[in-house]
């Protein structure tokens, strides 16, 4: 038996769209004739002559060597995920947070001074206020709708501004566009987290950012069984985060990866059905009595509806929404659901809700909770592919046993 040759990488159309690249794109890097890329479950690699060992020893990013270094399946991951951001080039780590972190690590040093928003995601927030700190990192923190606060707080010694849109609790959103221009008038390094959006909805770089992080647990993933995190940027970029990636060691196993690879097959068709489902769950929630507000980019009543509109194609999965009643109605409500799974994280197949406020009871005061704002009423809901109709009986369902008890 002889195997197909691949196709030559520069046969392969550039101009595709993400629905294509999201199955074809890594075709260029088949290295036999299965349909379906083998899993190189292997730590190490095998050099055929001692010049072969230590090209591979001294290269940046090889693809054999040693799995810390790559491995043959991140390359055909990062080879999508870089298409579809519209980047040179992406990394895959074992986390969102190990994506972030290795990151911001490779880029910063004592004596500089970064700029981060009022919300992010909560590891993140650490990072930045607990974290950089305790290194001779100066952080200034900065409200994310208000793009004047953002150019007020760069200064000469800014190296670089981290970005999150939409960000929880409320779903407020960052203009990418008006920060990247900003940033790059003064030589200001931007990364946007687009876990919230995907690539499907939102594309930071042709916006101008330069670099993308992404908790690939979420949408990229999207079956909430595996952890892992990318960044999409330039080489050069990346050749740093590559050398603190091999430092920090947020390894993804080769196994994971994989699973990645097969859950990208379906991103487009999953976020044409999440972002349907999302956007006619988020109207239909407004209407409901027992519902007192409902946060979502997708909707007229959204503060930054507009900015939505420039920047975004769909508006993803989370919705906020805040049950009339206190806490306490909130718990009954979330506890009532049947359909909707009782979860954190957001962006697979299954609908998961929680209540906010619980969740952080135990890590946050009340008053650090005011100035997240994070209400003692809002439940978070990632939706999923299940039928509308079958998610707003159960939402319906619980809504109306909430407001019986
Ligand atoms: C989940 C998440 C992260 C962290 O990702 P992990 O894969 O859990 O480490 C970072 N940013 C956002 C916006 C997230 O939702």
């Amino acid at each position: 038996m002889t195997a197909a040759t691949p196709p030559a990488p520069d046969t392969q159309p550039t101009d595709w769209h993400d629905e294509t690249i999201a199955l074809h794109g890594d075709a260029a890097l088949a290295q036999d004739a299965a349909v379906v890329a083998p899993i190189h479950y292997s730590a190490t690699f095998r050099a055929d002559s001692p010049q072969a060992f230590a090209a591979m020893a001294n290269a940046t990013r090889p693809t054999g060597l040693y799995t810390r270094y790559g491995n043959p399946v991140y390359k055909r991951v990062e080879a999508i995920l870089a298409e579809l951001e519209g980047t040179e080039t992406a990394l895959l780590m074992a986390s969102g947070m190990g994506a972030i972190s290795t990151t911001v690590l490779a880029l910063v040093s004592k004596g500089d001074h970064v700029v981060a928003q009022q919300r992010h995601y909560m590891s993140t927030t650490k990072l930045f206020e607990e974290v950089l700190p305790r290194f001779g990192v100066e952080v200034s923190i900065v409200e994310q709708t208000d793009t004047a606060a953002i150019a007020a707080a760069l200064r000469p010694e800014t190296r670089l501004v981290m970005l999150e849109t939409p960000a929880n609790p409320t779903l407020s959103l960052t203009d990418l566009a008006a920060v990247a221009k900003l940033a790059a008038a003064r030589g200001i390094l931007t990364i946007a987290d687009n876990t919230f959006a995907s690539p499907l909805n939102q594309k930071p770089h042709e916006l101008g950012i330069d670099i993308v992080v992404h908790s690939a647990t979420k949408y990229f993933g999207g079956h909430h069984d595996i952890t892992a995190g990318a960044v999409c940027c330039s080489e050069e970029h990346a050749e740093l985060i590559w050398k603190m990636h091999v430092t920090l060691g947020a390894v993804l196993s080769p196994m994971d990866a994989w699973l990645l690879l097969r859950g990208l097959r379906t991103l487009p068709l999953r976020m044409e059905r999440i972002n349907a489902n999302a956007l006619a769950l988020a109207a239909w929630l407004e209407q409901q009595p027992q519902v007192e507000r409902v946060h979502y980019p997708g909707l007229p009543s959204h503060p930054q509806h507009a900015l939505a509109l420039r920047q975004m194609k769909g508006f993803g999965a989370v919705i906020a929404f805040s049950i009339r009643g206190g806490f306490d109605a909130t718990s009954s409500f979330v506890a009532s659901l049947r359909l909707a799974t009782h979860a954190v994280s957001l962006g697979g197949v299954e609908t998961l809700a929680v209540h906010t406020a619980a969740m952080w009871a135990g890590t946050m005061t009340e008053a650090q909770m005011q100035a997240a704002g994070i209400e003692p009423n809002f439940v978070r809901m990632s939706v999923g592919v299940e039928h509308i109709e079958d998610l707003k009986a159960d939402i319906g369902r619980a809504l109306r046993a909430t407001q019986a008890a």
